[in-house]
């Protein structure tokens, strides 16, 4: 039997390569989609639909007692609302996440986890996988460092994203970034 690894995701699309390289690498995921910074809600929703459709598809285990921490996560991430994204802001964003997944995987009893989070070409991985370590060291479990766009990582996750009809968003999360994503629209359209 495979050990089991709880996977943070923070979108399905995200998910779909990612599943299937800790399948090869002889984990089975367990998902976990603990976001907070999602917003609006309806958006929150929309993403968690996904996960739970593409967890039906890939016959992945997936946790759906997952609370929605939104004010949890301005009260962090307000103070910080002018960084840009890569900046000091999504440190924290990041940082919260993990925290959340290792200690769930702690709660579970799963001594290992892991993050979609570095599939993107636009996020800092050494970031993420700094922040995943301290994590793991805060409660006493294992992670998995891992750099998920490398092989073509990010552009299977598009194909399978297709095969699986699943929503792709255009802006990273937050209400920030999504102000951000329209201010570029705009600009681009005029
Ligand atoms: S841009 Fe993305 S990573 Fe950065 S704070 Fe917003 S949601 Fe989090």
């Amino acid at each position: 039997m495979k050990n089991k690894i709880l996977l943070n995701v923070c979108c399905a699309p995200d998910a779909t390569h990612t599943i299937n390289a800790l399948r090869e690498a002889g984990y089975e995921p367990v998902t976990f989609f603990y976001n907070p910074n999602i917003h609006p809600r309806d958006e929150y929703f929309k993403r968690v639909e996904d996960m739970k459709k593409l967890a039906k598809e890939t016959a992945v285990e997936n946790i759906t007692d997952v609370p929605y921490d939104i004010e949890e996560w301005f009260a962090l991430c307000r103070p910080l609302a002018k960084e840009p994204e890569r900046g000091r802001r999504c440190e924290v964003c990041f940082r919260m996440r993990m925290y959340k997944t290792a200690q769930k995987a702690k709660e579970l009893g799963m001594e290992i986890f892991a993050t979609t989070l570095t599939i993107s070409p636009h996020k800092d991985t050494a970031l993420i996988n700094r922040l995943g370590k301290e994590a793991a060291e805060k409660y006493g479990v294992k992670y998995y460092e891992s750099n998920f766009k490398k092989q073509d990582g990010f552009k299977k996750s598009i194909v399978l994203s297709k095969e699986h009809d699943l929503y792709r968003q255009d802006y990273c999360g937050c209400s920030y970034s999504l102000l951000e994503r329209l201010k570029q629209k705009r600009g681009n359209c005029c």
